[in-house]
């Protein structure tokens, strides 16, 4: 039996792999985190039993307590809450489903007590990808990736005894504004940028999915994870978001990774890996089907996707940047504060702002996020 312990338990991701869990049968689940949703993190434990559960909010620890009070579980809060959860002895895998780069050090602190990462969160590897691939390499961890493209790719380059890849594909659906020009962007409502075409996820991801900066964080994740350079991964739109990523090797062999989009797969096989699960679901059908159209992503219009190679090849800091000039962006957005096309403006203004550090430290990164952060707060 599997024992695992889940950073972000109430989101979309972290929501998935307790199905996963409960499908299955045979994992063990020793300890969970959430934000702020303490009324589905009960629930959860009431469910799954894990010795200890976080909380961000030391005032919403102290009603989880009381709450639980019949049960053995330790409730914590806190930064100090979340590593704790990272390196809770038990468990053998931490999924990391927290959004955001909140992340950093519990995967930091997991990867240096031996546990293997199933990483959602991709703005760990984003920001300190220069880091944690060293260390998880020194430290003889896994890092498993769950985001559906990276695990495409992953599953792409298994059986291959090690060989490079000469080129990685990653796939886009284009989102929901897809054949839109600059001024229709300008346009566009919340509403409308949280109605994925194919995938239901979390807030966050879903504006930067409708706004292509969701496929720039995923370059520079894929560029960590598989140790490719930027000039060898080529983003390809594929509107029906069945083919969810591609490996092309020295020989012009191209290996794909088809499903339907489901996020319990990735979740699933980052979970048990190397073994493949039996996982319930609808299955593809080709004759209904019947096509799969592919195009160039239009990175004049979608320009965070151009600022995010821009970012990537600087790097040092500059992809932190980028990273925390969306995040807030998107979050302005989301509060009716900016428009959607003021996302772009507020990461070319940050980025044109900052010089970047190279191979910044944790502090330094954590510092830039701020930094950041400040500078956006004065002028949206
Ligand atoms: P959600 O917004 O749905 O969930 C985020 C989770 O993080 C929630 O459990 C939330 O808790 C928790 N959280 C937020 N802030 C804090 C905090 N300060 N302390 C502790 N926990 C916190 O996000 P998603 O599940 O969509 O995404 C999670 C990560 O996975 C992101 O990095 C995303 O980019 C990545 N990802 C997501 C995919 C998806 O399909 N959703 C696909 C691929 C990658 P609460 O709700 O209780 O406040």
């Amino acid at each position: 039996m599997k024992t695992i312990a889940i950073l972000g338990s109430t989101g979309s991701i972290g929501t998935q792999t307790l199905e996963v869990v409960r499908a299955n049968g045979d994992i063990r689940v020793a300890a969970l985190s959430a934000g702020k949703n303490i009324v589905l993190l009960e629930k959860q434990i009431r469910e799954f039993r894990p010795r200890l559960a976080c909380v961000w909010e030391e005032a919403d620890a102290k009603t989880l307590r009381t709450r639980v009070r019949d049960l053995p579980v330790k409730i914590v809060s806190g930064m100090d809450g979340l590593n704790e959860v990272a390196v809770c002895e038990e468990a053998e895998i931490l999924v990391t489903a927290i959004v955001g780069m909140i992340g950093i050090v519990p995967t930091i602190e997991a990867i240096k007590a031996g546990k293997d990462i199933a990483l959602a969160n991709k703005e760990t590897l984003v920001t300190a990808g220069h880091l944690i691939m060293p260390l998880a390499a020194q430290h003889g961890v896994k890092i498993l990736p769950v985001d559906s493209e990276h695990s495409a790719i992953f599953q792409c380059l298994n059986g291959e005894n090690g060989q490079k890849p000469y080129k990685i594909l990653l796939t886009a659906s284009g989102g929901p504004f897809r054949g839109y020009s600059r001024e229709d962007l300008k346009k566009v409502r919340v509403e409308d940028a949280l109605k994925h075409p194919n995938w239901t996820m979390g807030r966050k991801i879903t504006i930067d999915s409708a706004s292509m900066v969701n496929k720039g964080l995923e370059v520079m994740e894929a560029r960590w994870l598989f140790d490719v350079p930027l000039e060898q991964i080529q983003v390809v739109v594929q509107p029906q978001s069945i083919i969810h990523s591609m490996v092309q090797y020295a020989d012009g062999a191209v290996i794909a990774q088809l499903g339907t989009p489901d996020m319990k797969l990735p979740i699933q096989y980052a979970l048990y890996y190397p073994e493949r699960r039996y996982l319930a679901g609808e299955r593809l059908d080709f004759a209904k089907i019947g096509s799969i159209t592919f195009e160039n992503p239009d990175m004049d219009v979608f320009s965070g996707l151009k600022y995010a190679f821009e970012a990537a090849r600087t790097g040092g800091s500059m992809p932190t940047v980028f990273n925390a000039a969306n995040e807030r962006a998107v979050s302005k957005f989301l509060h009716g504060q900016i428009g959607f096309a003021d996302i772009y403006e507020i990461i070319r203004y940050c980025m044109d702002h900052q010089r970047a550090i190279p191979s910044p430290d944790v502090a330094q990164i954590l510092e830039t996020e701020k930094y950041v952060y400040e500078m956006i707060e004065g002028r949206w």
